[in-house]
């Protein structure tokens, strides 16, 4: 199981950002993702999305990360705090790629300090500062090592065929 929390979100500003968290979380294969109700359109918008697009992908709005970093912890999830501060990921992908249950924590502003004890990894894209929606990408696709792409989406209203020239997608008869 991979989930996700973004902590520290702003209002309006991190809007966009957040709505591509949860969309490359879906898309490379977590399964959840854990988001304070600041902005709860996204929770529509990526339901939208499960509706058309399939699999069971959630959104779910918490109060404090501290509290879901805390409970993951006693579940035996291990926690990946994304930081540039951290342990780089050419290091560190093999460890984690034996891991079971995984919660990554991404930031937006400044993360509080305590989440780097918290963790038990800290690991960071590179030693730049960039993007928490690259980030998260690449950890993922470390992590999974490009099987995520190959995981079915059920139920989908729209499926891709993958091809080389133009579009072909399926589409699904629904009495909706
Ligand atoms: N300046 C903030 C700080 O020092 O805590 C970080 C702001 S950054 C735009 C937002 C988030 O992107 C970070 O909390 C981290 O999760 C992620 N991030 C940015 N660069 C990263 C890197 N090189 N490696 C891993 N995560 C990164």
């Amino acid at each position: 199981v991979i989930e996700v929390v973004r902590i520290g979100q702003r209002v309006v500003r991190d809007d966009r950002v957040t709505t591509h968290v949860a969309l490359v979380s879906r898309a490379f294969g977590a399964d959840r993702i854990f988001m304070s109700e600041i902005n709860p359109e996204i929770k529509d918008t990526i339901e939208k999305i499960n509706r058309t697009w399939g699999g069971k992908f959630e959104v779910e709005f918490i109060d404090k990360w501290k509290s879901i970093v805390k409970k993951k912890k006693e579940d035996n999830f291990k926690i990946i705090h994304l930081s540039m501060y951290g342990q780089n990921i050419n290091d560190a992908q093999e460890e984690l790629q034996k891991e079971e249950n995984l919660l990554i924590v991404v930031g937006a502003e400044k993360v509080p300090r305590e989440i780097y004890e918290l963790a038990d990894y800290n690991v960071g894209v590179g030693s730049q500062p960039h993007s928490e929606i690259s980030a998260l990408a690449i950890l993922l696709d470390r992590i999974q090592k490009g099987k995520q792409f190959e995981k079915d989406f059920p139920d989908a209203k729209r499926k891709i065929i993958p091809t080389k020239n133009g579009k072909n997608v399926q589409v699904k008869e629904t009495r909706d």
